[in-house]
């Protein structure tokens, strides 16, 4: 006998399981599908910086990333998930006119942002002497990825299965412009899905979904953008920082965040630049490039000359991010919900975390205009499917080194020990 549902969700990051908690909330009856580890994509290896829109320049885009903001707020008040930062998170600016700083207020005040300027003598101690000269401080705010992916399942887990590793599952059938039935093998048995709605929330993964669907005369265009993001991570007797520095011409818009270890601190520090569209075949290297390390280093010591005082231990790793492409037109979102012509499928790509519960909103909205009457929460999950249940990543920094053909992590160096591996920065690291 088929399954019945109203809703399945296919994927475990942020995305799908503030779906999930959405749809459960409304009294969907709805199922999550995880091949892998829940935040094991994209989510556990984001910095986790909910952003209020300080780094950009788009109204649109602050306003939602302030309203998505308000979504983790109420998390936090729900589940006991605690903010990172002790301290007020800053938006700094290097020796850049006040036109340019004022512009950047100016967009603040119209998306109701919260913020105060700051004086120089407030910065933490590494950034004295550096090249920010103005600072102010904000509302943005960090979380630990693990935690938010355990908070968000905790009370759902009877919702949530994991599929057994083959190729081709789960597999979607369509036809007539409708998905018909799912097929999953779970605990080495197939299982047959019947939902009203398949909602596909695979981050990277739903390129894969989308091509084994064959929808190929609608897409037209390549679907989806891949791209490697990667991350510096510093580890020593450094201040807690959460920071962003929105003029690329100066700092070379770094985000900074801190983590904790029993006795040190870890920054994890990133740019705006990340790869074009990569071809795996094409480009099997996931480590990112001497190149990008260089320029993040010297960049991270111009901005806090007080590190070449420490002694500190050096990493970096590579994530890879999914976009929807969008060939040569305009970036319209910064979430993308779109049905390619199918009657009662969705597939989401939130650009960022912080929009997942935002671009979840507007998913159930859509949902709620295919069916009519949800068929009532599940409460004990289903009967005749073997409960796998999918393990919680951990966060990207903390686990062991690895490289695989999509990510590498490496492990951490002395600074000789980096700067021998990753070539010559303008400073020598202790
Ligand atoms: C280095 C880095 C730093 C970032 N920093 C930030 C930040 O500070 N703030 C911010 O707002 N955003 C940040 N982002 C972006 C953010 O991480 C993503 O936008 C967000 O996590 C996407 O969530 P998601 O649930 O859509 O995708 P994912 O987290 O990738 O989840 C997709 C899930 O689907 C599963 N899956 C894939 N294929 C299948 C399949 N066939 N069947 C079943 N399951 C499948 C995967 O295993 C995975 O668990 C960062 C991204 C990177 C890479």
């Amino acid at each position: 006998m088929p399954v019945q549902l109203d809703v399945l969700i296919i994927g475990g990051g942020a995305q799908g399981l503030w779906l999930l908690r959405h749809l459960n909330a409304k009294k969907f009856k709805t199922l999550l599908l995880e091949k892998g580890e829940l935040g094991g994509g994209q989510t556990c290896h984001s910095h986790g910086l909910i952003h209020r829109g300080h780094y950009y320049r788009d109204v649109d885009m602050l306003v939602d990333l302030n309203a998505a903001a308000s979504f983790w707020e109420s998390l936090l008040g729900t589940t006991g998930l605690r903010k990172l930062n002790n301290r007020p998170a800053i938006a700094g600016f290097g020796q850049v006119g006040r036109a340019v700083v004022s512009h950047h207020m100016n967009l603040w005040e119209q998306a109701g942002l919260i913020f105060e300027e700051k004086d120089e003598d407030e910065f933490p101690g590494v950034l004295a002497g550096g090249r920010v000269k103005t600072i102010f401080a904000t509302r943005e705010f960090s979380l630990n990825t693990k935690d938010v992916v355990e908070k968000l399942s905790g009370d759902l887990r009877h919702l949530i299965y994991r599929l057994d590793q083959r190729q081709r599952n789960p597999r979607i059938h369509v036809n007539d412009g409708a998905v018909t039935r799912v097929d999953a093998v779970i605990g080495r048995r197939r299982v047959e899905l019947d939902p009203q709605v398949v909602v596909m929330c695979a981050g990277a993964g739903n390129k894969d979904l989308l091509d084994e669907l064959d929808l190929g005369m609608q897409l037209g265009e390549p679907v989806q953008v891949r791209r490697k993001n990667h991350m510096l991570l510093v580890k020593g007797q450094l201040p807690e920082l959460t920071a962003v520095f929105p003029e690329p011409g100066m700092l070379l818009g770094l985000f900074i965040c801190t983590r904790s270890t029993a006795n040190e601190k870890v920054w994890l520090v990133s740019d705006h630049r990340g790869s074009g569209d990569i071809d795996f075949e094409e480009d099997p290297d996931p480590d990112p490039s001497g190149e990008w390390i260089q320029v993040i280093v010297d960049s991270l010591h111009d901005l806090a000359p007080g590190l070449s005082r420490l002694r500190l231990q050096w990493s970096v790793y590579t994530g890879l991010t999914s976009e929807r492409n969008f060939g040569g037109r305009k970036h319209q979102d910064d979430y993308f919900i779109e049905s390619f012509g199918l009657r009662n499928a969705l597939v989401i790509w939130p650009t960022k975390l912080t929009l997942t519960p935002l671009a979840s909103q507007v998913a159930v909205r859509i949902v709620r205009t295919l069916i009519d009457t949800p068929a009532g929460r599940n409460l004990s999950g289903y009967r005749g499917i073997v409960r796998q249940q999918p393990a919680v990543a951990k966060e990207t920094w903390e686990m062991r080194p690895f490289r695989n053909a999509t990510a590498v992590k490496t492990k951490w160096m002395s600074g000789p020990e980096f700067q021998k591996t990753y070539g010559k920065f303008d400073i020598m690291l202790k």
